[in-house]
């Protein structure tokens, strides 16, 4: 055990050795104990015998691997191979082994067993990473992205964990905080040593520093909207009066009959939350008993649902039933959804129309709807849904998502960081533009500087440290 200091924090860095399964717990080809820490040679050395029954692991160079058995005692357990990555150039900054043994649970379980009984102890879920962290091999905002690149459920938030792994996050935060710290460095140095630096007209140029600083973060702020989709997907929930074809909607986007479709008005009579992958977009839909007055306590029920759900949602579906005229339903639907963002289709096309694609727009013009989409559809029919998902990823990824530029804040700890961050960049501001004294404009940067870096890890908590390392995984 040892300690290190950051900014007056002692941590306690445990170097004993840690093993644990680094693999799924299924039947497979192969499975991987890693084992990290001060004697993770040693304690590999007494379980591991190479073919020729001569070669120590701690003879052998770095990055190298070794076929052989692990043995417990005179017991057999597995033929392995057996892979050496010495410390700094491991995953943990440690020694770190990997016995690769064959993919079963039982033999699994044996192999770390043995690695257990001769000195070993079972890691914590995501304490590999976490010492990643705390030997400074990866920073906060990076390990966290190690649980997002394991967790992505698509192509976009996949892209997005792996270039916060690589660091974008980190760079554009230790940018900022550096801007931020030279100028605090500057005022108290002024303020220290007047003869030699000159606070006079450094007022304009701090506000100017602070407006660049402070539009970078609201950058990054807005790109967390986007962020959040791409890593958890598009909360939408499908509104329309009883009968326009929602729950056949439902049905086609999923390509399987799981709601009730009947001829019945008002049997949706809960809400249904499906999510569906169209073309890598994730949806979370939500099919609901409709936006209507009713008498029915059990749809009322349903009905307040999605009214809730409608509200909190990302994107409204509106159902129109082209066959029938609007009514009083559908304008109260319209009225609601006047300032969200929506797609409105109009269904049943292949039967004789009574509402044209141009009397919609035409409607949704005089109530200042104007920019939403109408897309006729027949859901019977399974027609139109491909201009759907082309519409859906304009809207929320403008036709194409390029990550080469750009940086998406995903985590809900960041943006708040970021937003704290912004609201001390913002006092800072006032204060200049008050004529306030120069200390007031270094203790709002310093809070600033000390927001920021929570993301990265610096200035956090050891309790934060461990409840964030607690969502990994075993074995990572
Ligand atoms: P909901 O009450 O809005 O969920 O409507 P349903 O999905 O239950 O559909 C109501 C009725 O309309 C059912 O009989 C469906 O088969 C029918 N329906 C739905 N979509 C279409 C369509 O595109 N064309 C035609 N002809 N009928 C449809």
């Amino acid at each position: 055990m040892r300690y290190f200091y950051v900014k007056g924090w002692r941590r306690i860095v445990r170097t004993d050795t840690i093993a644990a399964i680094a693999t799924g717990m299924s039947h497979g080809g192969i499975s991987i104990i890693r084992v990290s820490g001060e004697d993770a040679i040693s304690i590999s050395d007494s379980v591991f015998h190479s073919k020729s029954g001569k070669k120590k692991l701690i003879d052998q160079p770095s990055h190298t691997i070794h076929y052989g058995y692990i043995y417990d005692g005179e017991e057999l357990i597995d033929e392995v191979l057996v892979s050496i990555m010495r410390g700094p150039n491991s995953y943990t900054k440690e020694d770190v082994i990997e016995i690769n043994c064959h993919g079963g649970v039982m033999v699994t379980r044996k192999v770390l067993e043995t690695v257990i009984k001769h000195g070993a102890r079972v890691a914590e879920p995501g304490e590999f990473t976490k010492r990643a962290f705390l030997n400074g091999r990866l920073d906060l905002s990076q390990a966290e992205a190690v649980i997002d690149v394991i967790n992505a459920k698509n192509t976009y938030a996949l892209s997005s964990s792996i270039r916060q792994l690589k660091g974008n996050v980190h760079d554009k935060i230790v940018d900022i905080r550096e801007d931020i710290l030279h100028d605090t460095a500057f005022i108290e140095a002024a303020l220290d040593d007047p003869e030699h630096y000159s606070l006079d007209g450094f007022d304009e140029e701090l506000l100017e520093k602070v407006q660049k600083s402070k539009e970078e973060l609201e950058k990054l702020l807005k790109s967390c909207d986007n962020g959040r989709i791409m890593k958890e997907g598009i909360q939408t929930v499908i509104l329309g009066k009883p009968n326009a074809g929602k729950s056949s909607l439902l049905n086609v986007l999923l390509g399987e009959e799981r709601a009730i479709v009947t001829d019945i008005e008002g049997t949706t009579r809960d809400t249904l939350e499906e999510t569906i992958i169209l073309d890598s977009i994730m949806l979370h839909i939500m099919d609901t008993a409709g936006i209507r007055e009713t008498v029915d306590v059990v749809e009322q029920i349903g009905v307040e649902k999605a009214r809730d759900s409608a509200e909190k949602s990302d994107l409204i579906l509106y159902v129109v039933d082209s066959s029938r005229n609007l009514d009083d339903n559908d304008y109260l639907i319209m009225d609601f959804i006047k300032d969200k963002k929506a797609i409105v289709l109009l269904n049943k096309i292949d039967l004789s129309p009574v509402v044209s694609a141009e009397n919609m727009k035409e409607i949704l013009k005089e109530k200042g709807m104007e920019d939403v989409t109408v897309i006729p559809i027949s859901a019977k029919q399974r027609q139109g849904i491909t201009t759907l998902e082309d519409t859906l990823k304009e809207m929320f990824y403008q036709g194409k998502v390029s990550f080469n530029d750009e940086i998406y804040i995903t985590n809900m700890r960041h943006k708040e960081a970021i937003m704290e961050g912004l609201e001390s960049l913002r006092q800072v501001e006032e204060s200049i533009r008050n004529q306030m004294p120069e200390d007031f404009f270094s203790i709002d940067l310093m809070n600033a500087y000390t927001e920021l870096g929570k993301i990265i890890g610096e200035s956090v908590e050891e309790d934060l440290v461990n409840k964030i390392f607690k969502e990994f995984c075993m074995g990572k």
